[in-house]
């Protein structure tokens, strides 16, 4: 969730874009070409998630043996890249973590609003600012979270890169598809990790 890298340029393309699940009041809104491209690209996103949802689960099954199998996948999700052997120690840390957050979601069921994230929602890379806003005491840029890393280390996050504080897998696949790239997108997030950077629009108009 570390929005290092982001810029106002890519927001800008973000929020021009096809930001939400489709919904009735869309379709009212849109053109029989732009529904259809609409539908196909939320198809190929819904598409995108179920498969990694299928490799996480069947990497988890096989005790990690069906990743090994198939390393240069892992590598392109959590990496960007094909290059697999250069990220030999993260793979047994991300299939602990895998378990790791099973266990949660089993114990406590309110956990998996960590991935509250629509099925043919558009991958993201920073938060919909038609949700958000910036804290009115941050006192830093948009494009950066400081030195806080409290959202990677309240999960024990292994993509945390300790020695200098950024994310392994900023911009990656796994990145902008689940709640990283698009976090907060809600209270009960900014809670659980007590961020200090974003706020809820709805929280101050209720
Ligand atoms: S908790 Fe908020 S400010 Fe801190 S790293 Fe996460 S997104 Fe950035």
């Amino acid at each position: 969730m570390k929005h290092a890298e982001m810029n106002k340029k890519n927001r800008q393309k973000k929020n021009n874009g096809i930001t939400t699940a489709l919904s009735i009041d869309k379709i009212n809104q849109i053109s029989l070409q732009q529904f259809l491209t609409l539908i196909r690209e939320e198809g190929r996103w819904a598409a995108a998630r179920l498969l990694f949802y299928l490799y996480i689960a069947l990497s988890l099954i096989t005790f990690g043996g069906f990743s090994i199998l198939t390393l240069p996948i892992a590598s392109r999700l959590f990496f960007d890249s094909w290059a697999f052997w250069r990220y030999g120690k993260y793979y047994p840390r991300l299939l602990l973590q895998g378990y790791r957050v099973m266990g949660k979601m089993l114990k406590d069921s309110s956990y998996k609003f960590l991935f509250s994230v629509p099925l043919t929602g558009q991958p993201l890379k920073s938060p919909d600012r038609n949700i958000t806003r910036l804290a009115s005491n941050w006192v830093h840029e948009e494009n950066t979270c400081h030195n806080c890393s409290r959202c990677c280390d309240k999960i024990f996050c292994p993509l945390l890169d300790s020695a200098n504080g950024n994310c392994i897998a900023y911009n990656t696949f796994y990145w902008r598809y689940f709640l990283c790239g698009r976090f907060p997108t809600t209270q009960q997030q900014l809670d659980y990790y007590g961020c200090p950077k974003w706020k809820m629009r709805y929280q101050e108009e209720g």
